[in-house]
């Protein structure tokens, strides 16, 4: 780098990513560092990208819903790239299968009360959009050997909610290499295959931090975006005790498999919520369908301790789990012969939140715990967070007066103390990838 950075961001994966833009829009000289060859190449480059806006909260629903604007005008935010184009916006709809739930309403009303365009579909409706659906309900999601799995179904789900704008984004390493393009365009820099193994510390705040070659690089802010490292980056900066909501890795795998020829997924098929079954599938190119978890109760939990060395091939049950559940809502699904997906992970909070904040230490900044949830908000985030260090770092006490922010395209104002690190545990989470 030429001059001494402003802000360094540990991580080039979305989050890092979106951060360097808008830090770098507003004048910082950013470099991010990443141990990994290219911009996406961590947990977001497994990503399902899905856009959606049922959280179960109003904060989250706000924010996901704020995000679906920039990713309608993409070109646009991102501004000029090179010829591998620009990410793209599936907008194909998303719909939530209901069984009676009382998450279904909290969504409606948080749809209401911000005007997220829904409709409730009857039945019928729903066969008629799903024909290859089996349309009753397999709730409570159960692991293949119990003995019930393959019981016949008696009662029919009640219907549907459906959300004209939800879809996904077909590239999610395009989409992070598009967003560190646009920072590189207002200065931004990158350093690839650079691991960080010490943040250092003097005169009570943040001063930079140390490479495992062994060279240093000063800065005033460094930012964690270390993705599911991130509670390893924490250690480093000596913050993880000074925070009630941590962090840690859970490993993932999605799946992938043919739809039923008869039906063309890519040209009718929706993102479908279905925590009845204990899994969400949406289109992936070629006519199949990529499913993932739900986290439904009754799966165990795969907790990992070292993010660098972990299972990283399918496992048989797992890929069981998953395809089964997804062959009892489409019965005519055909089961392949040999596993396909990925393995990844997710850097979860204890209540599945993110935390978008200041550290204990000054300058040191934390945008972790992703939860599985967060691809969809990037830009909003990269957002909230440079507005968060900007007012931190011209003296504003967040921790006692939270930073609010205006967001650009709805117009909403965020409270940034919601996703505090010092935040009572929030009860009114789902406690899963839904947020
Ligand atoms: C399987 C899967 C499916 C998902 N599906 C969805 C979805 O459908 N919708 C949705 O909204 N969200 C989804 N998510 C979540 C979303 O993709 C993540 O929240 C987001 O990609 C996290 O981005 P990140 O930049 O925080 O992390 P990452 O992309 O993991 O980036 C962190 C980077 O930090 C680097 N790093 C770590 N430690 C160091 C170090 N010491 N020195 C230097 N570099 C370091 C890593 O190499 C990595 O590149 C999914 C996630 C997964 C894993």
């Amino acid at each position: 780098m030429k001059q001494k950075p402003d802000a360094i961001i540990i991580g080039a994966g979305l989050i890092g990513c979106a951060i360097a833009y808008e830090l770098s829009k507003r004048g910082y000289k950013t470099l991010n560092i990443d141990k990994l060859p290219a911009a996406g190449f961590g947990s977001t480059s497994n990503s399902c990208a899905i856009v959606r806006f049922h959280y179960s909260t109003l904060d989250g629903a706000r924010m996901a819903f704020e995000n679906y604007f920039y990713w309608k005008d993409w070109q646009n935010y991102i501004g000029p790239v090179d010829d591998r184009g620009y990410a793209k916006f599936v907008e194909c709809g998303f719909v939530i299968f209901r069984n009676n739930d009382p998450s279904e309403q909290n969504f409606i009303n948080l749809f209401q009360q911000i005007g997220i365009a829904y409709e409730e579909w009857d039945l019928e409706t729903l066969r008629q959009k799903f024909p290859i659906g089996d349309l009753h309900t397999f709730s409570p999601p159960r692991p293949i050997d119990d003995e019930t799995f393959w019981a016949d179904p008696t009662i029919p789900l009640t219907g549907g909610i459906y959300n004209p704008q939800g879809g996904y984004v077909n590239d999610p390493q395009l989409a992070t290499y598009n967003l560190m393009q646009a920072a590189q365009n207002h200065g931004g820099e990158f350093l690839f295959n650079a691991e960080v193994v010490e943040v250092r510390k003097g005169n009570g705040r943040v001063t930079g931090i140390t490479l495992s070659d062994g060279s240093q690089i000063d800065a005033p802010v460094v930012v964690n975006a270390a993705g599911p490292h991130s509670f390893l980056i924490n250690r480093l900066a000596g913050v993880e005790e000074g925070m009630k909501v941590k962090t840690r890795a859970l490993r993932r795998e999605v799946h992938h498999v043919a739809s039923p020829k008869k039906f063309n997924f890519n040209e009718q098929g929706f993102v479908f919520s279905d925590a009845d079954c204990g899994i969400y599938f949406r289109p992936e190119t070629g006519n199949n369908i990529l499913v993932g978890s739900a986290d439904p109760a009754c799966d165990p939990k795969e907790w990992v301790n070292n993010p660098d060395v972990y299972q990283t091939e399918l496992t048989d049950q797992l890929w069981k789990t998953q395809v089964y559940r997804l062959a009892r809502r489409i019965p005519e699904l055909e089961i392949p012969s040999k596993p396909s997906g990925i393995v990844s992970m997710y850097d979860v909070t204890n209540d599945w939140i993110p935390i978008y904040d200041q550290s204990d230490l000054p300058g040191f900044y934390l945008a972790i715990g992703t939860s599985g949830n967060q691809f969809k908000n990037a830009a909003g985030v990269g957002h909230l967070m440079a507005s968060l260090i900007d007012a931190v770092e011209q003296g504003q006490n967040h921790d006692e007066d939270p930073v609010q922010v205006q967001m650009p395209y709805t117009g909403v104002v965020l409270n940034a103390g919601f996703y505090s690190r010092l935040r009572a545990h929030n009860t009114q989470s789902s406690h899963t990838v839904m947020g």
